[in-house]
């Protein structure tokens, strides 16, 4: 029998507190969404399976847990991380304003090889938009980093999101 190699990829979601981290994981994980915003206590992490070019990959994809200070979140949390989505609410610019410093603290603890996925959210918002999607894409080129505008409440692009970055995780293997 032919070994199968196990692939477990470890993905991280930064960004401010409340701009939809947990809900974009909780839709991806089991396509649920919760309406009450509570702060993530106790998981850290949700394991979903996904298939690339017919190869079963697990995708590790960790959520803080209440710790979006900047640098209040562990070098635990980035440890061995291969893929990250940063994540910010389109709504609220101060949330777009933060990814810089996100990215910092994202460079200080993993290194460049990560796959990096800028994650505008909560784009059924379309009516009260206070980032637009060209201010989204610039940064995106700027920084080298992928770039997409979610719903975790609609189901836009999450699974896409993630996919993308497993992807690129994927590609950089061989
Ligand atoms: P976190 O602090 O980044 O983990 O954010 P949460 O996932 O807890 O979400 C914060 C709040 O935003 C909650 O009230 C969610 O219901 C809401 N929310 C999350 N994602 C979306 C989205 O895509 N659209 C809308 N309209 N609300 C969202
Ligand atoms: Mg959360």
């Amino acid at each position: 029998m032919e070994e199968e190699q196990e692939y477990l990829f470890k993905i991280v979601v930064i960004g401010d507190s409340a701009v939809g981290k947990s809900n974009l994981l909780s839709r991806f994980a089991r396509d649920e969404f919760d309406h009450n915003s509570k702060a993530t206590i106790g998981v850290e992490f949700q394991t979903q399976v996904v298939e690339i070019d017919g190869k079963e990959i697990k995708a590790q994809v960790w959520d803080t847990a209440g710790q979006e200070h900047f640098r209040a979140v562990t070098s635990a949390y980035y440890r061995g991380a291969v893929g990250a989505l940063i994540v910010y609410d389109i709504s609220r610019s101060t949330t777009f304003e933060n990814i810089r410093r996100w990215l910092d603290e994202l460079n200080t603890h993993c290194d460049t090889t990560v796959a990096r996925m800028l994650v505008g959210n909560k784009c059924d918002l379309e009516n009260i938009r206070d980032v637009s999607v060209e201010d989204g894409k610039n940064l995106a080129e700027e920084e080298g980093l992928f770039f997409i505008e979610t719903s975790a409440l609609d189901s836009t692009n999450v699974k896409t999101a993630f996919e993308i970055v497993i992807r690129e995780i994927y590609k950089n293997l061989s």
